[in-house]
């Protein structure tokens, strides 16, 4: 197994991989998320993932899914509607947090995972997965990343990722044929190819309600802007991280505190190139 400590991104790394607009750039070349979180319970989670989105390198944002009125409110700029199937064209998908499991849910799953996009499942998709309804869409040829935390984990593996959270994550990823994300203090980045990286930027400040939401949409972002999916992780991951740490020198830290905190991040970090 590759050693982990040989695959730690740092911020040159990526810096490198940062998308970055150009004199022909246009709002569609420059990718088109869609964000398929939330629901008329947690309208939250679908605020915060376009937060995530907003400030990744795409020219776009669309929403789909019930909180669509208020995600324009807060947004000006996104394009939203109710369904998925009522969205225009997008170069990725994200699909979880705050969906709930309901037959709505369910339908906005099954509308992602259908298209032949990269998409990004987090929570309530995660769990829609794996009670069966779902589990044979994970054959897909498009890139797929989950980003369990250790509960989804659990749900998603059977088992706890245990101490060799590097194997537990490199086992799921060959099982799903996804690169999964699995959050913790050092988040893991694991592909289906057996390669593994561990974020160093992590910080105990990320641990607050919506935080994972607001990584889902950044990580949109830079997959709809055409990262690879493990570079789209690694460097959602590693941004997060930083924004956390940015965010905690002003106090207590809460998830939209880690979305404004994201911009300014990037911008020093792409600032040194
Ligand atoms: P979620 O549980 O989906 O909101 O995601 C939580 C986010 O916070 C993930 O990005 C985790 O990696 C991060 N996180 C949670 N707890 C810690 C911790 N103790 N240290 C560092 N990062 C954490
Ligand atoms: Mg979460």
């Amino acid at each position: 197994r590759i050693d982990p400590a040989l695959s730690v991104p740092d911020s040159g790394d990526v810096a490198r991989w940062w998308p970055q607009p150009g004199p022909d750039s246009d709002k569609y070349t420059r990718g088109v998320v869609g964000i398929a979180t939330g629901s008329a319970t947690y309208p939250g989670a679908a605020l915060l993932g376009v937060s995530g989105a907003l400030a990744g390198p795409v020219g776009m944002v669309r929403y789909a899914g019930s909180a669509h009125a208020e995600v324009v409110r807060a947004h000006p700029s996104v394009v939203a509607a109710p369904r998925v199937a009522d969205t225009g064209r997008v170069q990725a998908w994200v699909c979880g947090s705050g969906l709930g499991t309901d037959d709505e849910a369910r339908t906005t799953l099954r509308s992602v995972l259908a298209t032949s996009l990269p998409v990004v499942l987090d929570a309530d998709a995660l769990t829609m997965l794996i009670d069966g309804k779902h589990a044979e869409d994970l054959r897909r040829d498009a890139p797929m990343v989950l980003t369990p935390h250790d509960g989804e984990f659990k749900r998603l593996a059977g088992e706890a990722p245990g101490s060799d959270r590097v194997g537990a994550a490199l086992k799921l990823a060959a099982w799903t044929n996804a690169v999964v994300l699995l959050k913790g203090d050092r988040t893991i980045v694991a592909t289906p190819a057996g390669e593994a990286l561990v974020n160093p930027s992590g910080t105990s400040a990320l641990a607050t309600a919506g935080s994972g939401d607001v990584l889902a949409g950044l990580l949109g972002s830079l997959l709809a802007a055409g990262l690879p999916p493990e570079q789209a992780a690694a460097a959602a991951a590693y941004v997060h991280g930083l924004a956390g740490r940015r965010a905690a020198a002003d106090g207590p830290v809460t998830a939209p505190d880690i979305a404004a905190a994201l911009r300014p991040t990037v911008r020093d970090l792409t600032s040194e190139l």
